[in-house]
């Protein structure tokens, strides 16, 4: 929409193609249905919540960031506001609001949108060496010819919402090398039952590494929450978009210690209550409820008094609450994944202008393209920062060629 947008104010005359019978509809779930519609964070700062990708970002971000789209989402009615974690949402809360915003501005720079049209093929004719290329676009209602096309199909996660991953076919065909797509931002499943248990329990600053075979191991650290069927919050849904099939979790539920002296600690606590049990003996260090699970799971008698625990246990212990380990028997599935990682290889895209280097008149936008962020609207903010240039960048294009 962003795209089509900047594209018909640009001066081109612009069609909107959508499969859904209404636009936006994955808009509508975005942050539990507030829309987190951007972020605090400075450009580099955004760009470095990309993986390794967002250099990639730094043309499209300098040119509509966050204060850019603020200011259009004001203009057309859904003013937003920042929370105490950094990340905006509409003042309203209302997801639905930030898509009235987007088909406010759509519907007045003049853009026909067309719903229920799935597009299926884009092919290009060129009519003598030289003359600008001209696409045919088969859409499930029939051709449309067009002169530039942009291409802004999103992920293929959440499918309900129509991101089928239809872009990458249509990219391919094309001639767009697609890198390893696969579900990221997405919880784990656990083997260990003792852990669906654990369901609600949210762990604080841990340090988690995925190891897995044939692959190097990963850490990420940050808040942990266990589900019903695994575990999920901002470490392992960092993490998620590594995982290649099942692998293994090391967790270290007290990173900010070292081994020694964790085990300093743990004997100086020993020693402070001699009288009591180990399964309560160690409150100051994690929660209550994961204790007793740990600690069987690991082979320690719960109830034995702290007194009986020397140095050697010490260290067991240290070992068990910094090495906790799962196993991981895959994701929770795509349909709970919040962005698809992998897409266009971003080698076949000109970054200042999202122009693709096969394809002349071909732009590509948005998740379809390699690239996938953290949570808190990074994914969003490089969905309007791209769709804005795209449009932006096809419109002086067909301004050239027509
Ligand atoms: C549950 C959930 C919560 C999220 N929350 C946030 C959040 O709060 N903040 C944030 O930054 N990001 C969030 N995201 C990620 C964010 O929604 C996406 O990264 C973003 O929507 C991508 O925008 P896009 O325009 O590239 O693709 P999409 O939003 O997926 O839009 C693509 C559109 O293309 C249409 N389409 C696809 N194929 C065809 C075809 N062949 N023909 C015609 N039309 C087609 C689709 O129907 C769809 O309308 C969330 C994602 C999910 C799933």
């Amino acid at each position: 929409m962003i795209a089509a947008g900047r594209a018909a104010e640009c001066g081109a005359p612009v069609i909107l193609l959508e499969k859904n019978e209404q636009p936006g509809r994955k808009l509508l779930i975005t942050g539990a249905g507030r829309c987190n519609v951007t972020t605090q964070d400075d450009v580099d700062d955004t760009i470095a919540r990309f993986f390794g990708q967002g250099r990639f970002l730094y043309p499209a971000l300098s040119h509509f960031y966050r204060p850019e789209l603020l200011d259009l989402l004001s203009h057309y009615g859904t003013p937003c506001v920042v929370d105490h974690q950094g990340k905006y949402f509409p003042v309203s809360n209302q997801a639905n609001d930030v898509l009235q915003a987007l088909l406010r501005y759509v519907h007045q720079q003049g853009v026909q949108i067309r719903l229920n049209h799935r597009v299926h093929a884009i092919k290009t004719i060129q009519s003598y060496p030289d003359s600008p290329t001209q696409f045919v676009v088969s859409t499930s209602q029939g051709d449309l010819s067009a002169q530039a096309v942009i291409l802004a199909t999103g992920g293929m996660t959440y499918q309900s919402t129509g991101s089928t991953g239809d872009g990458y076919l249509l990219a391919e065909s094309l001639m767009h090398p697609i890198n390893r797509v696969r579900p990221a931002l997405v919880p784990f499943l656990i083997r260990e039952s003792y852990v669906h248990e654990l369901s609600g329990l949210s762990l604080q600053d841990v340090q988690v590494t995925l190891h897995q075979i044939e692959q190097k191991s990963i850490s990420q650290r940050g808040d942990l929450l266990l589900t019903h069927k695994g575990v999920s919050g901002p470490v392992i849904l960092r993490l998620s978009r590594e995982l290649h099939r099942e692998g293994t979790l090391e967790i270290n539920l007290l990173p900010s210690y070292t081994h020694e002296a964790l085990i300093t600690e743990l004997l100086r606590l020993f020693a402070q209550n001699p009288r009591q049990q180990l399964k309560n003996a160690l409150d100051s260090l994690v929660p209550h409820r994961l204790v007793v699970p740990l600690l069987k799971s690991t082979g320690f008698e719960t109830d034995m008094q702290t007194a009986q625990a020397g140095r050697e246990l010490a260290g067991r212990l240290a070992t068990a609450l910094q090495r906790w380990t799962l196993t991981v028997t895959g994701q929770a599935g795509q349909h709970l994944a919040m962005v698809t990682a992998g897409g266009v290889s971003l080698k076949s895209i000109q970054p200042s202008t999202l122009a693709s280097k096969r394809v002349p008149g071909l732009f590509i936008a948005g998740e379809v393209l390699d690239l996938d962020g953290d949570t808190g609207g990074y994914n969003l903010q490089a969905a309007f920062s791209t769709g804005w240039l795209a449009g932006e960048s096809a419109a002086t294009y067909w301004q050239a060629h027509h």
